[in-house]
């Protein structure tokens, strides 16, 4: 393998120290609120796992596992409820919701200083015009990774696979705020390959396992794998053909111990910094 492997798994684990010492700096320590309807199992993992950050982080957490019942009326007194507490610096509503729960109108209902996902509207239009009271997990687990290892996106040709509102367009944005030449691409984009290979920075969010093969990927570029698969033999992996990818590349992530741990740090973090706001720190 010629590239050097960005290791999420690792500056996972320095952000979140970096995070505790922040909390233990406060006042009062960080609380975040995470909602869960259903029983989907992936969630339940992810809601497992954020509990456990939590206490990593030395933050108050509080869980709420409701039955996929649940009305509208029940889910959206919880989070009001929630908005007005004093100790909660952060709402987490756990997605997707089963059927009948309109997803917009219970992300609209948090208020937008406790939306450390960065989903409410509020968050995404401060976004959009650069001026984020939150990083969105995901695209800015990426953009810690980036800066980390020294890459640089300004002036580089950056190309986003992928449209999603949780995903490719906060990476789209990010990518564009860092001076990034960005391209974004997705189902209907005929000529995939051939953009994809034009790339400085290529960052797949597909979630396709195989997509991204070798000849889509410039010499000396570097690969971010976003996607969270599973391959037939029910292994985790990303879009990237990681092995052809990582003979071209100069940089690549790992799926998983990439980006994976780098989106539950960076709740952590938005989670530290919605506390900060609410305790009028200065960040
Ligand atoms: P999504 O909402 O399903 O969006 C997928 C995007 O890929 C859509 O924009 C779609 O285009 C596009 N697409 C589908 N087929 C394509 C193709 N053949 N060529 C080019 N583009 C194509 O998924 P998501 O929520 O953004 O997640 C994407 C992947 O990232 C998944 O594997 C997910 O598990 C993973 N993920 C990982 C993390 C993490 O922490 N690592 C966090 C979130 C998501 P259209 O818009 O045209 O349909």
């Amino acid at each position: 393998m010629a590239a050097t492997l960005i290791d999420g798994k690792a500056l996972a684990a320095k952000l979140k120290q970096e995070v505790r010492a922040g909390a233990e700096a406060l006042p009062r320590k960080p609380g975040l609120a995470v909602i869960l309807v259903g029983d989907n199992p992936a969630s339940r993992v992810y809601v497992t796992s954020k509990r456990k950050d939590c206490e990593e982080c030395g933050f108050y957490s509080e869980e709420y596992a409701l039955p996929a019942s649940t009305s509208r009326k029940e889910l959206l007194d919880l989070v009001a409820g929630l908005n007005g507490r004093t100790d909660i610096d952060g709402i987490l509503v756990q997605l997707p919701l089963p059927r009948g729960l309109d997803e917009r109108e219970v992300l609209l209902a948090i208020d937008p200083a406790k939306d450390v996902d960065c989903f409410h509207p509020y968050n995404v239009g401060q976004l959009t015009i650069g001026a984020p009271l939150f990083q969105p997990c995901t695209p800015g687990g990426v953009m810690e990774m980036l800066q980390e290892y020294g890459i640089d996106p300004a002036g580089k040709r950056c190309v986003v696979l992928g449209r999603s509102n949780i995903v490719g367009k906060p990476m789209a944005l990010l990518l564009l705020h860092a001076h990034g030449t960005v391209v974004m691409c997705h189902s209907k984009t005929p000529d995939l390959k051939e953009l994809a290979a034009s790339a400085d920075i290529l960052v797949s969010a597909v979630g396709k396992t195989g997509l991204v093969t070798a000849d889509m990927v410039k010499e000396g570029a570097v690969v971010i794998d976003v996607a969270m698969n599973r391959n037939e033999a029910g292994k985790l992996c990303g879009d990237v053909c990681f092995a052809e990818a990582a003979e071209k590349a100069a940089y690549i992530t790992p799926v998983p111990g990439g980006v994976g741990p780098m989106t539950r740090a960076m709740l952590m973090k938005n989670t530290l910094t919605a506390a900060k706001l609410h305790q009028g720190v200065k960040s």
